[in-house]
């Protein structure tokens, strides 16, 4: 007996059936926007994470990192923004003039600890927009992921968004806070000490009570923002309330990654305990330049199904499948097999579903099996049947029953559809 390794996971239906269902929703969401799919390669080289997430951040320590056989380093995807700047650069499409908006879905893999809602194997959504610097185009994004997941049925959430500010007060920030930390720095715990060093920010969405004791006193960014930094964050802001879409600042609220830059934001969703951001997004004008590129403004946001779906089922919510046009074909005995088949295969070309019993089973028995698949009529074959060449159509929600003669089946079904 072989079990698939730690961290991942069979989706079987129904979760399999809900995540081809938001899938499906996305594509018809996103591209109310003006996006486009984009399909990222699943792996890319090494070099491009190094360059981007960065070797020293948590992603960049969880990455799967092998060399191939041609003796090149290559890693499985952490993340998608990397792999769609890669290919905005890589196919020059700055050179347009007008924005770049994609959106793509698909696993991604990292070495945590699993844990619910956190696997090495998981699904995210996400959509980037390259080339536009407005603050609109925030507001948008954060509008988009909002009404996305109100529309597949998500209705506790809470929007928060920070900035980050950019390249300049951001570095006069970090230089306040480490200042202001160093003198605890005995007192923070292990993470926080290592993240000191490399990347303090960090240290503000530390959970530890300890930490959140100093942090709570901390300086905050939004009091050194450079001027434009601030006047872009108050268009956010207004713009959302124009909107209707309640937030919160969380002056916590920060990035790991370098190339965030200005508004990020997360959608929380509060019945998921520890693991509760259903998305997480942001403004990142310094990762284009910063993988090769020429400098440009972007900004994106990616959706994890694990928490969405955990989500829905804390709240009660499930995406039914749309009702659909079942027949089981049920026979009085194997010999009228092919007869069976005929039936399923012609009742198929008019687009509702059959399936046949194969197996050597009572009547009785079969129309027990029906009934629990939830099919919406069963067909009996018999010996008489096949002579007369009128079949039994039996209703299994009214328990009506119908002589269907061969040539009219097509009719019938056609008729059926018309109600239904
Ligand atoms: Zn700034
Ligand atoms: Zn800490």
């Amino acid at each position: 007996m072989i079990n698939a390794p730690r961290g991942v996971e069979d989706l079987l239906h129904p979760k399999s059936f809900y995540y081809a269902q938001i899938e499906k929703e996305a594509r018809d969401f996103f591209s109310l926007y003006g996006y486009e799919e984009i399909r990222i390669p699943t792996f890319e080289r090494t070099e491009l994470f190094l360059r981007s997430v960065g070797e020293e951040t948590d992603v960049g320590k969880q990455m799967y990192t092998f060399k191939d056989r041609g003796g090149r380093s290559i890693s499985l995807r952490p993340e998608g923004t990397a792999g769609v700047a890669r290919a905005y650069v890589e196919h020059k499409l700055y050179g347009s003039k007008k924005e770049w908006k994609v959106y793509y879905m698909g696993p991604m893999f990292r070495y945590e600890k699993p844990q619910m809602g956190r696997l090495r194997e998981f699904y995210q959504i996400g959509v980037e927009c390259f080339g536009e610097k407005s603050p609109w185009l925030d507001v948008e994004i954060i509008e988009m992921a909002y009404r996305f997941l109100s529309r597949i049925g998500l209705t506790d959430m809470e929007v928060q968004i920070n900035s980050i500010g950019c390249k300049d007060c951001r570095g006069r920030y970090v230089e306040v806070l480490k200042d202001y930390l160093k003198d605890y720095l005995d007192s923070l715990c292990d993470v926080c000490k290592r993240r000191y060093h490399y990347n303090v920010l960090r240290v503000l969405d530390c959970k530890n009570p300890t930490c959140r004791s100093f942090i709570e006193k901390a300086p905050q960014i939004k009091d050194y923002l450079c001027s434009s930094c601030e006047e872009h964050f108050n268009y956010v802001k207004k713009g959302l309330e124009n909107l209707k879409i309640k937030y919160t600042i969380n002056p916590y609220l920060v990035r790991g990654l370098d190339y965030y830059t200005r508004t990020i934001f997360e959608i929380i969703s509060p019945h998921l305990g520890a693991q509760s951001t259903v998305c997480a997004g942001g403004r990142y004008d310094d990762l284009v330049s910063q993988i090769g590129g020429p400098s440009t403004p972007a900004m994106g946001f990616a959706i994890g199904l694990e928490r969405l779906v955990m989500g829905l089922k804390k709240e009660g919510v499930s995406l039914k499948t749309p009702s659909q046009l079942t027949f089981f074909i049920a026979m009085l005995d194997q010999r009228y097999m092919e007869k069976g088949m005929q039936v399923a295969s012609l009742i198929r070309s008019t687009g509702a579903g059959a399936s046949v019993s194969f197996k050597e089973s009572s009547l009785s028995s079969q129309l027990r099996q029906a009934n629990k698949k939830n099919f919406s009529w069963v067909i009996i074959i018999g010996e008489e049947e096949i002579q007369k060449k009128k079949f039994l159509f039996r209703n299994m929600r009214s328990g009506k029953q119908y002589e269907v003669s061969t040539n009219s089946i097509e009719e019938f079904i056609k008729n059926l559809k018309g109600v239904s």
